[in-house]
């Protein structure tokens, strides 16, 4: 469904992705893996139009994107879940939920406010709080939910364990995967945590220093101990 070919991504004089093919199919779990400065961050950013490739060519669900804008790209059904947990930290939690309705798309049925608080209890519990009483963990849950409400086909997805304790890593790992398997969304996953990552993905693709040096099914990639000791990390 999300198909890249080709894909170069430049900041000036550096080449963050070089040559990219990548295919994240419909359904699935695709985790992105790699080293600090692999590309992984610029490859979602691409993917999202929030970076525009030099060259190559994006398509998703047949169309193709690689020049849309990222309103655009949203409304195609593409939700983009920055690194940064960045959330409006004078509106309460349900204000913030609120605000991801606006950007819906129009392609599947809408996803309501409770079916996500169901996911995530705790953004019921804490509805009514302003989003900077929040907890890193709980800010995760808040984006995610957010994305979530414009329903998207594809969740784009950065980093979300980063710097959380690994029970709460493990509750969004847990809620990631029943996404895909109950409810047919499809995850394009960006982690610095390799093994975590792995154990929820079908599928894997490694860059390294900006190209794709491996890419297969989730099992594979962690049963290959020299992949995962020169780049992965574990
Ligand atoms: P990290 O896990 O550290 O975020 P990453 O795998 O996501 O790493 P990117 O952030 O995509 O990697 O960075 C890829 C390359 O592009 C790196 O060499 C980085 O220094 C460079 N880069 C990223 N953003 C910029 C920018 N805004 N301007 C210049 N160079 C950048």
């Amino acid at each position: 469904m999300l198909e890249l070919r080709g894909v170069t991504s430049r900041y000036g004089p550096v080449t963050a992705l070089d040559n990219v093919d990548l295919v994240a199919e419909e359904g699935r779990v695709t985790s992105v893996l790699g080293a600090n400065g692999a590309g992984k961050t610029t490859l979602l950013r691409t993917v999202s139009g929030l970076h525009r490739a030099d060259s190559g060519t994006i398509r998703f669900d047949g169309q193709d994107i690689t020049k849309l804008s990222p309103d655009r790209m949203a409304r195609a059904g593409l939700a983009h879940v920055p690194e940064g947990r960045g959330v409006i930290t004078e509106l309460t939690v349900r204000e913030n939920l609120r605000l991801g309705a606006l950007g819906r798309s129009t392609h599947r049925e809408a996803v309501s406010l409770d079916e996500v608080v169901d996911l995530f209890p705790i953004l019921g519990e804490r509805s009514h709080a302003l989003a900077h009483t929040l907890s890193g963990g709980e800010r995760q849950m808040l984006v995610i939910a957010r994305a979530l409400l414009a329903t998207p086909k594809m969740l784009l997805l950065d980093e979300p364990s980063l710097g959380l304790a690994p029970r709460i890593s493990a509750q969004i790992f847990g809620v990631i995967r029943l996404l895909v398997e109950e409810h047919g969304l499809s995850v394009l996953l960006v982690e610095q945590n390799a093994r975590s990552a792995l154990s929820i993905a079908d599928l894997g693709v490694v860059l390294g220093l900006g190209k794709v040096v491996a890419c297969d099914s989730a099992e594979v990639l962690s049963g290959d101990e020299n992949l995962r000791h020169a780049y992965l990390g574990y």
